[in-house]
């Protein structure tokens, strides 16, 4: 695939995304990076100076994403990561990082709320297969398993509802 095509398939992703998540357009520009080497995913922002609230320059993608073997989930999950960002820091008005704003909104939208999906520690993970979520916002805890757990287990902490992640997906956006 020539990387023009890959740089507007992913435009559009990017784009379909914010419409479906948030009903929002997304009209900044989305770039493919080849020196992004150990993050997948950036949102580029600066603080508007009238308004002194964050706003969004660009979305970019490490060009590793499209020829590293990720799958589509791989893929989306980074671009949602990216986009959960853009929202928080603009419903919130200041900059949110990875705190608890942001991490509930990527629970509301059924991502993982880590900074930590991670491949490149893939050697670390001791093979997990699978992760488990609680969707309760006061609980959020996470599991890690070898193998898959029966559709009506709940959170051991609070009895909350499980969401599953395979760990094939687990990958680094910052
Ligand atoms: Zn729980
Ligand atoms: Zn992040």
């Amino acid at each position: 695939m020539k990387g023009s095509h890959i740089q507007k398939t992913l435009e559009d992703k990017v784009k379909r995304l914010a419409k479906e998540m948030f009903d929002w357009e997304m009209n900044k520009p989305v770039l493919i990076s080849n020196r992004m080497k150990r993050t997948l995913g950036q949102y580029v922002w600066i603080i508007n100076q009238d308004t002194k609230r964050p706003e969004l320059v660009r979305f970019q993608f490490a060009a590793k994403l499209f020829r590293d073997g990720y799958s589509e989930e791989d893929i989306e999950l980074v671009i949602k990561h990216e986009l959960i960002h853009w929202y928080t820091d603009t419903i919130e008005g200041r900059p949110c990082h990875h705190n608890e704003i942001w991490k509930a909104n990527c629970r509301r939208f059924g991502i993982l709320d880590s900074r930590l999906v991670d491949l490149e520690n893939n050697k670390n993970r001791q093979d997990y297969k699978w992760r488990y979520q609680c969707t309760n916002p006061k609980c959020g805890v996470i599991y890690n398993r070898y193998r898959r757990i029966p559709k009506n287990y709940v959170c051991g902490k609070c009895r909350g509802v499980l969401r599953e992640h395979p760990l094939s997906s687990v990958v680094r956006p910052i």
